[in-house]
């Protein structure tokens, strides 16, 4: 008793002169402080009692054990901001954008801390008084202008395709060229999908049957252009299942990149458009396919809560919103699955498990298809590194994630492994293939989609 009485009151007092610490090191330079636009919330800010519950779920304080980069401490940098204490300074800024926006504290905490609405602030307000370097500022640009329209990804399909095929991608890796590469350059490189033929995907797949829901099929930026087949599987099965699926070709990006890195203005833009576009469509509900994705348009009511015109229009947009797993688990199954003798290996993608809470809905949907093993991956909790465009901007710490993560899967000798998010799909194969496992990476959709069509996988 004695004893565990000593290591509480040690490891209080090391917390504490962490936090002078962290206070000390921010006092010392000044810049700016937080505007009046939706600054982080003070009360969420208070509801964290420093237990440490979430600090071992999350991955930099995972990697680097160092308190201002695990959730309590980044909390604690919010709180002496607001009160005045600290300035958004460059030491400051850097354990924000270290942040992989994961949620996995927000599932660890018991006091209910909403860490995703005190980051989300705190990006934004970083963005509009933090000055960027020309080279952060030019790079951002450039993954924004590219991420974010699928018209310009569809025109660096056939580029891409003949870097590909040609052979010249694997002389390039092959060469070592890529170690003399910016690291950020060359983690585009490595993160480039194997790209296959584009599948057309009509505006209307009518349902099998019995028409059971009318619903609309969000589309994704990089999952329209650069995994058209998850696409292709996802309305196939929502089909077979007897749902009619609309997916309207004048549907933007949801804006999730862009509300994820602070860029508030550009993101808003685009939940409006969206909302306006499906609002025509008329469905029943509005199916995600890429987690990243359906944790943002989840969000639109908080988003657009100050906008006259869309704050009900986008809560009741919201409200239809819903992961394909979760689409699926509430339609009694209908279509006949067909066996898959495979193991599997089911990763949860962090919007997916922490964002939306959605755990059991695609585990569910595996073992529904008979002859398929499903194998979990250790330390599910925490991230691979994807986390949006954070293992482009942050490839050192994203690629020790993914290692991490490939590690894990590797013992499992699993056939294949399914994740519900494009992001996580690249990062894991990228990952796998550093080790030189070449382990296939798939949609946890497809998977379904080749059980119902009979076909042989992959
Ligand atoms: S969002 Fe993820 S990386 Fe950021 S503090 Fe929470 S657990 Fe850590
Ligand atoms: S678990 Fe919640 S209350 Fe505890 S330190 Fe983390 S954020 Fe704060």
């Amino acid at each position: 008793m004695t004893d565990s009485i000593a290591t509480i009151a040690s490891g209080a007092a090391h917390r504490l002169r962490s936090l002078l610490e962290i206070k000390t090191r921010i006092m010392t330079s000044s810049t700016h402080a937080f505007d009046e636009h939706h600054p982080p919330s003070t009360e969420i800010i208070d509801k964290c009692v420093h237990c440490g519950f979430c600090l071992p779920v999350c991955p930099t304080y995972v990697l680097w054990n160092e308190e201002m980069d695990s959730p309590r401490g980044r909390i604690y940098l919010m709180k002496i901001a607001s009160e005045g204490a600290a300035t958004i300074n460059p030491q400051w800024v850097s354990h924000f954008d270290s942040c992989l926006g994961c949620m996995a504290c927000m599932t660890a905490c018991p006091s209910g801390v909403d860490y995703g609405k005190l980051i989300e602030a705190t990006r934004a307000q970083i963005e509009r008084h933090h000055p960027r370097t020309f080279a952060e500022k030019l790079h951002r640009r450039f993954l924004f202008a590219v991420f974010t329209r699928p018209d310009r990804l569809r025109l660096l399909r056939w580029p891409l395709l003949a870097y590909q095929k040609s052979g010249l991608q694997s002389l390039v890796r092959k060469s070592g060229i890529l170690h003399l590469l910016p690291k950020k350059l060359g983690a585009m490189e490595t993160l480039m999908p194997p790209l296959g033929p584009a599948e057309p995907m009509p505006e209307l797949t009518p349902a099998q049957g019995e028409k059971r829901k009318r619903v609309g099929l969000l589309l994704g930026c990089v999952q329209r252009e650069f995994f058209p087949q998850v696409n292709a599987a996802t309305a196939r099965v929502l089909a077979a299942e007897g749902c009619e699926v609309v997916a309207p070709k004048e549907q933007p990006c949801c804006g999730a990149l862009m509300i994820h890195a602070g860029e508030e203005e550009g993101a808003l833009a685009l939940a409006r458009k969206t909302i306006e576009v499906f609002e025509q469509a008329n469905v029943d509900a509005v199916v995600t396919n890429a987690a990243g994705c359906g944790s943002n348009v989840k969000e639109y009511g908080h988003l657009l809560r100050d906008d006259p015109n869309y704050a009900d229009r986008a809560k009741a947009f919201a409200a239809k919103c819903k992961d394909i797993s979760e689409v699926l688990a509430e339609l009694p199954p209908r279509a006949t699955r067909n066996p898959l003798r495979l193991r599997v290996a089911f990763h949860d993608s962090c919007h997916l498990q922490h964002a939306q809470g959605v755990r059991s809905q695609p585990r569910e949907l595996l073992a529904s298809i008979p002859g398929l093993e499903l194998a979990e991956i250790p330390e599910s909790a925490i991230c691979c590194g994807s986390a949006g465009i954070y293992n482009l901007v942050q490839p050192k710490a994203a690629n020790a994630l993914g290692d991490r993560k490939a590690q894990l899967i590797i013992p499992l000798s699993a056939d294949a492994v399914a994740t519900g998010n494009p992001g996580c799909l690249l990062q894991l194969q990228s990952s796998l293939a550093r080790l030189n496992f070449k382990t296939p990476v798939v949609h946890t959709i497809q998977l379904l989609d080749a059980s119902l069509r009979g076909a042989k996988f992959p």
